[in-house]
């Protein structure tokens, strides 16, 4: 059995560090405190036994649990972020437990009147009977993604304790800045050295996700040319007419408000403009990567249309791929995700499996040469004052990383 208030210290003492990233920051980590809990989390991976604990100047934090067993077994790894997001302050988390959860209303903080309400958020109800920790309404929580470092410590710890469970070597990760869509790109896949890894970054009880978006950003520069408007006829254009045409030649459907599951959109994010120039920034999502292309193409389609019409570069259009749909690089090895799907059930979890509307560390690493998956860390409502996580979720997570262990070393 899990030690139930080990779990809660331990993940209190990781959400009272603000480690807060910051995309205005160039620097890796973006900010300074999340040194804090870097150390911090250094000094327990020693205490608690693991070998080859790393630290590197952009505070990647890496730590192995050898093998038990004789025979071969492929290196498996858990990666989590220690960041919380740039959203909503994580400064001064002041958690609250509930215990024994009624199903009721909790006031998170009864002097500014802020309820945490199955009514709005009916996922609390199938929480009734366990024990939450909820934040006092000014802050978000952090279960965003502390409880996925609470879950892997709390499971190396076991698996050191009970040497009777056998496994192969399993490799930890802990990065900044994931928030910040940084949490990969200087993580080292080599010196990391596993086969496969999981991130332990989603929700609900049962999360099990290998498929993402593809992802692009696009930037539509319209050119206009300004004249004195009493004396411009046939010679003025103005920008912000132009970028219309465009905003309405895309299918107004194809939006996120429109859409759901595999449907993939083009989001218009924002606009500035004026009679000189106009500039719209677009993302561009789809899980197919047939259909994300043709949505490139779409865009470059109208652009070269509205430039015949106006004359040629009045539009400029720049696309950049930002990530892609790990599906492609997971698929070919199914069994690491056969294998977590395994471990859930033989602990009676349903997995819930469905495809990320989003983008995750493990598909940029997944991308880099470490195929990721990603598993339920069982906290909710992420980046707001209403984030709450059941203990009872981080312990049947902790619960899945020894098992997907012990499972990967009976294989043959
Ligand atoms: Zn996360």
């Amino acid at each position: 059995m899990m030690d139930k208030q080990r779990i809660i210290d331990r993940f209190i003492s990781y959400v009272t560090i603000d480690t807060q990233s910051d995309a205005k920051s160039n620097t890796t980590p973006s900010t300074k405190k999340q040194w804090d809990l870097a150390n911090k989390l250094v000094d327990e991976l020693k205490t608690i036994g693991l070998q080859d604990v790393s630290i590197d100047e952009n505070a990647y934090i890496m730590a192995t649990l050898p093998s038990n067993v004789e025979h071969a077994v492929p290196t498996i790894g858990f990666i989590s972020h220690f960041d919380t997001t740039p959203d909503f302050t994580g400064t001064n988390v002041k958690p609250q437990i509930i215990s024994n959860y009624d199903g009721k209303d909790i006031v998170l903080n009864a002097e500014k009147n802020i309820i945490l309400s199955p009514s709005y958020f009916e996922d609390l109800l199938l929480y009734k009977g366990q024990t939450l920790i909820t934040t006092d309404g000014n802050t978000l929580l952090g279960a965003d993604d502390k409880a996925g470092i609470c879950e892997i410590v709390s499971a190396m710890e076991y698996l050191i304790q009970h040497p009777e469970i056998k496994h192969g070597p399993i490799r930890i990760g802990f990065t900044p800045d994931e928030e910040i869509g940084r949490g990969a790109h200087k993580f080292d896949v080599e010196k990391f050295g596993a086969d496969w890894a999981y991130t332990m970054d989603g929700s609900q009880v049962g999360e099990l996700e290998y498929e993402n978006f593809n992802a692009a950003g696009a930037k539509v520069t319209v050119k206009g040319k300004i004249v004195h408007p009493g004396y411009a006829k046939g010679k003025l254009i103005n920008s912000m007419y132009i970028a219309t045409e465009f905003i309405n030649s895309l299918p107004r459907l194809e939006t996120p408000e429109h859409t759901e599951g595999y449907q993939g959109f083009f989001h218009l994010c924002d606009i500035t403009g004026k009679v000189e120039e106009t500039v719209l920034e677009y993302i561009i999502r789809d899980h197919d990567r047939g259909h994300f292309e043709a949505r490139k193409e779409v865009m470059q389609k109208i652009t070269n249309e509205i430039n015949a019409q106006y004359g040629n570069d009045v539009i400029v259009l720049e696309i950049k791929d930002q990530y892609y749909n790990m599906k492609e690089k997971v698929e070919p090895v199914m069994h690491i995700v056969d294998i977590a799907e395994e471990a859930m059930k033989q602990l009676g979890i349903k997995p819930l499996i469905k495809a990320i509307r989003g983008g995750t560390d493990g598909s940029q690493l997944s991308y880099m040469g470490l195929p990721c998956p990603n598993i339920f860390a069982g906290g909710h409502n992420f980046h707001g004052r209403y984030e709450y996580v059941p203990v009872e979720s981080m312990i049947k997570a902790t619960e899945v990383i020894c098992k997907i262990a012990e499972l990967t070393a009976m294989k043959k």
